[in-house]
């Protein structure tokens, strides 16, 4: 990524030069407060396109666009000491800072060839917080008056800046983030002594508050009560992130927090990102926390934020999650006294609950239904993966799945290796699905409906393993 940053930087003739770029793209990698942060996979011969962890990195909009926005530091010059950051004040690393003028030259002339969308700005805090705030909202709103940028911005807040200078960043921006990095003031206290839980949740408390009064501000004006209706007032919210496995605190604790943030201040995401370790540090692990327990924690985010789970239904304040099922089939083996549930009768939050079953799925099964009484063959054609949801429900009272929670969990582990292998079953491709679905719905006996839903070899082979055949 760098080496198109280079050509393109020489073909621009900017004012920032080669050295600073490198250290202050590099110095930006890690932070996952946007969607495509965190891998790094090289272009291969006659493949096209790459994936980088710093530079250009991607966000989603509301409307589910993906956007490109460059990403940068305005220094790594930190007068902080957080011991897991590259960038502290006791590392002894290169330097560098750039001014709001040579970011807006980067910005525009990247944006006038069309390789961003807009900007990801952070920085480390150069010799007090209210002096590197003033810098970076100098650079956004150099960026929107003077060059009349409308590209999306977001922007990386600064602990303990003046609350006012945190209000007028927030005009400009179309998002802000201020990072809680660790999930318990204790932890902070260890790790990142000069910040404290406050230092973060103090702006984000009072940017939401401002987010809300506007909108009642406007339902008086408009009639309309909506937070999106705030003009431009962090069009896009807020968002955070945590790093995870830095700090003994298990993913319980990590969920409450979230849950607690999501409500308070209307945060739009919360981003998880594994610890790796790149500092040496006797209060730092030595070892990576995993690319899979960060998985599991955005899989039991997305069950609070869009499945209506509270995070102590999903784990123990205490417990980590499973590493073997994934957040909903651990919940579900758990609660085995809840199911079957009847296809043609359970309510959209019930439906919510079964493992196999998406948000999507469970509002097309509520608005099929209306005009007929659905099948296992309806299910698949709306693509509900029912390997997995047939041990949890019931279609016209006719049920198909296994008994017993060890059998069950037996079965959705061997459905997640495979899942996350080769996507084997018969449930998975609606183009192999609808030959055999037309051929069972002509002739829709229960014997038919049992074999067509075992007609998978990869499932008969489990089935069978299994003792069920
Ligand atoms: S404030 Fe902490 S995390 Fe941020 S750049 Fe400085 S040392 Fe790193």
């Amino acid at each position: 990524m760098f080496d198109f940053f280079k050509k393109s930087w020489y073909t621009m003739g900017t004012m920032i030069d080669e050295k600073r770029l490198k250290i202050l793209v590099d110095g930006a990698k890690y932070d996952v407060s946007c969607s495509s942060s965190g891998s790094r996979r090289k272009n291969v011969a006659g493949g096209i396109g790459n994936a980088a962890f710093g530079g250009i990195c991607h966000s989603f909009t509301r409307d589910g666009r993906c956007i490109s926005l460059l990403k940068l530091l305005l220094s790594n010059d930190c007068v902080f000491d957080c011991k897991y950051c590259p960038n502290r004040r006791s590392a002894d690393v290169p330097r560098a800072s750039v001014t709001p003028e040579e970011v807006c030259e980067l910005v525009i002339e990247f944006y006038k060839r069309n390789y961003i969308e807009g900007l990801f700005l952070s920085s480390a805090v150069m010799k007090n917080s209210d002096y590197t705030m003033e810098l970076l909202i100098r650079t956004v709103k150099l960026l929107r008056e003077e060059h009349r940028f409308n590209g999306y911005i977001h922007l990386k807040g600064i602990p303990y800046a003046d609350p006012a200078l945190e209000r007028e960043a927030a005009r400009y921006v179309d998002r802000m983030s201020y990072n809680v990095e660790l999930p318990s003031e204790s932890s902070l206290k260890l790790l990142a002594p000069q910040k404290s839980k406050e230092s973060v949740f103090l702006p984000m408390g009072r940017l939401s508050e401002e987010k809300r009064e506007l909108a009642l501000e406007k339902k008086k004006q408009t009639g309309r009560c909506e937070l999106k209706g705030t003009g431009r007032f962090l069009p896009a919210g807020q968002t955070t992130q945590m790093i995870v496995g830095a700090s003994p605190e298990k993913d319980g604790q990590i969920l409450r927090l979230s849950e607690a943030m999501y409500r308070k201040f209307d945060l739009k995401r919360v981003y998880f990102s594994s610890y790796i370790p790149v500092v040496n540090d006797p209060l730092l692990p030595t070892k990576q926390a995993g690319l899979l327990r960060e998985h599991r924690l955005y899989q039991a985010d997305w069950l609070m934020r869009f499945y209506g789970f509270e995070s102590e239904e999903i784990v123990g304040t205490g417990e980590n999650l499973s590493t073997e099922y994934d957040p909903k089939c651990a919940w579900a083996l758990k609660n085995m006294h809840l199911f079957p549930v009847e296809i043609n009768t359970a309510s959209v939050e019930t439906l919510l609950r079964v493992p196999g079953i998406g948000a999507k799925g469970a509002y097309k099964i509520v608005a099929a239904r209306r005009h007929a009484a659905l099948t296992f063959a309806d299910l698949k054609k709306m693509r509900i993966v029912v390997k997995r949801a047939r041990h949890f429900i019931t279609c016209g009272g006719k049920f198909y799945g296994l008994e017993g929670t060890e059998r069950v969990g037996l079965a959705l582990s061997a459905a997640e290796r495979t899942d996350n292998a080769v996507q084997l079953s018969l449930f998975e491709s609606e183009e192999r699905f609808l030959p055999e679905a037309n051929s069972f719905l002509s002739l829709k006996t229960e014997e038919t409906e049992k074999k067509f839903l075992l007609s998978s070899t990869a499932e008969i082979a489990r089935s069978a393993l299994l003792g069920e055949l």
